[in-house]
């Protein structure tokens, strides 16, 4: 079973509620944590983890390389590279290889033999390690400026598949992008998390798209929805009418700003909080349902 938490907007307090899901979730059944929020994987500090078991590099991609002996200057690579990623240096041409995406266009379009190669690139890591909870978690670490988040994503959840467990907990990016998809795909719910705010019921509904897209079955969280209580109504209604189910409705609490200052789930450090309160009922809830 793949539980996957997604917001469209970042910023809506995904990341605390879904620390404080795996923390109850995990006291009935056996969990497996995957944070899939490759470009900014944090999971892991909510989770505690001392140390990683394992960390692999992704090899799954390649750069280009000028051999600035061979290179005449003419410059033809540099005009052709979709990227812009090749610039003059003395009499030659180099590559900057952060932004290579690896294309061939280069290579296709120089003039000369064997001026350009390639070699393989690392873009990210997948690591897995056990949380200070009892349940293993396993991190999608993009490097800087590297694409392909999507691919390493499903290398993470390739690694997650190796455990055995009954429930795997996604925390996918914000947004819709690659690493999302790959998040989504295989999932068997889906929670969007939103706010009470114009900006993120439209990138809600974005990312709703996405889930309906791949026969997900969509269930929503409406956080902090007592700033803005109108409005948190609206998109209850909304909801109901595209049959997804709002699970849960937590009102804005200090706590959690307190729980990450911790770096600890909310419902570990501040149990009788209102946070607390609601994410007891929507993991209730999760247990009849998953
Ligand atoms: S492989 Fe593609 S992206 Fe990389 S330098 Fe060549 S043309 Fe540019
Ligand atoms: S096209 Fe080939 S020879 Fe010309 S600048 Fe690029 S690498 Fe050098």
């Amino acid at each position: 079973m793949q539980l996957t938490v997604a917001s469209g907007k970042g910023g809506v307090g995904k990341s605390s509620i879904t620390a404080s899901l795996a923390f109850l979730l995990s006291k009935n059944r056996e969990i497996v944590a995957l944070d899939a929020d490759a470009d900014t994987p944090n999971l892991e500090i909510l989770l505690n983890v001392k140390e990683w078991t394992e960390k692999k590099p992704f090899e799954g991609e390649r750069v280009a390389l000028i051999d600035s002996q061979k290179c005449t200057g003419c410059g033809i690579c540099a005009v052709h590279c979709p990227y812009e990623c090749i610039y003059p240096e003395d009499n030659h041409y180099r590559i900057n290889e952060i932004l290579c995406e690896g294309c061939n266009v280069c290579s296709v379009v120089c003039p000369e033999e064997n001026v350009i190669n390639f070699k393989p690139a690392v873009p990210g890591y997948v690591k897995w390690g056990m949380t200070s909870y009892g349940f293993p978690i396993i991190t999608a670490e993009l490097l800087p400026g590297r694409p392909n988040s999507g691919k390493l994503v499903f290398e993470a959840k390739k690694k997650a598949k190796q455990f055995d467990c009954d429930l795997l907990l996604v925390d996918a990016a914000a947004g819709i992008g690659c690493s999302v998809i790959a998040s989504i795909n295989g999932s068997d719910y889906v929670i969007v998390v939103v706010e009470p705010t114009e900006i993120s019921l439209f990138d809600a509904e974005r990312l709703l798209k996405i889930v309906d897209h791949f026969r997900v079955k969509a269930l929503a969280i409406i956080n902090k929805s007592d700033v803005n209580r109108d409005f948190s109504e609206k998109i209850e209604i909304l909801f109901e009418r595209k049959d997804i189910e709002v699970i849960g409705k937590i009102p804005y609490d200090r706590a959690v700003v307190e729980a990450l200052i911790k770096g600890k789930p909310v419902v570990e450090v501040f149990p009788g909080s209102p946070f607390s309160k609601a994410i007891e009922k929507i993991a209730s809830t999760l247990e009849e349902l998953l």
